[in-house]
């Protein structure tokens, strides 16, 4: 599934956020918060980050806990499990 995002991403260029959120929710469900401390991307640019990722399913919400801070409510890659 990240390769929604990537196609996405490619107008943006590398450094593009769509990117760069999606790559640090690859390694690690986190919640928006800890997304802006990883990535150091304006607050701004995650919340277009996550709303693109969240509209084209490279990105689901609401997957459990924060892997950083604990808080429910995280965001995650959506890659198909074992399960699927
Ligand atoms: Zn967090």
């Amino acid at each position: 599934m990240a390769i929604y995002g990537r196609l996405r991403g490619t107008a943006g260029g590398a450094d593009d956020p769509t990117d760069v959120v999606e790559s640090v929710l690859e390694s690690a469900p986190l919640c928006m918060d800890c997304v802006v401390v990883k990535t150091g991307l304006p607050p701004n640019d995650v919340v277009v980050a996550l709303k693109v990722l969240l509209r084209t399913h490279a990105v689901d919400g609401n997957v459990g806990m924060c892997d950083s801070c604990g808080r429910p409510g995280a965001l995650e890659t959506s890659r198909p499990r074992a399960a699927d």
